[in-house]
């Protein structure tokens, strides 16, 4: 697991309340809350399989999760 003392954990529900975001299963990054017209809709960031059983950020669905399921189409 990276570093994350420089991450920011928490966010802000539609309620007012202060939450903490879902770790990334995958580099363990704070996943970051999708918001439409300003309220919170998704905070569970994308499915990780093949790469790792959970959820995982952005970055990871593109870089990792993404060409891994092209990987097993082609293979
Ligand atoms: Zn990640």
């Amino acid at each position: 697991m990276k570093n994350t003392n420089k991450q920011i954990w928490d966010y802000i529900d539609n309620d007012g309340n202060t939450k903490k975001k879902k770790q990334c299963e995958h580099c363990g990054s704070p996943i970051e809350p999708q918001y439409h017209n300003g309220k919170v809709f998704w905070t569970d960031g994308h499915d990780g399989f093949p790469v790792c059983d959970g959820r995982v950020c952005d970055d990871c669905n593109a870089n990792a999760v993404i060409p891994a399921r092209l990987r097993a189409i082609q293979s």
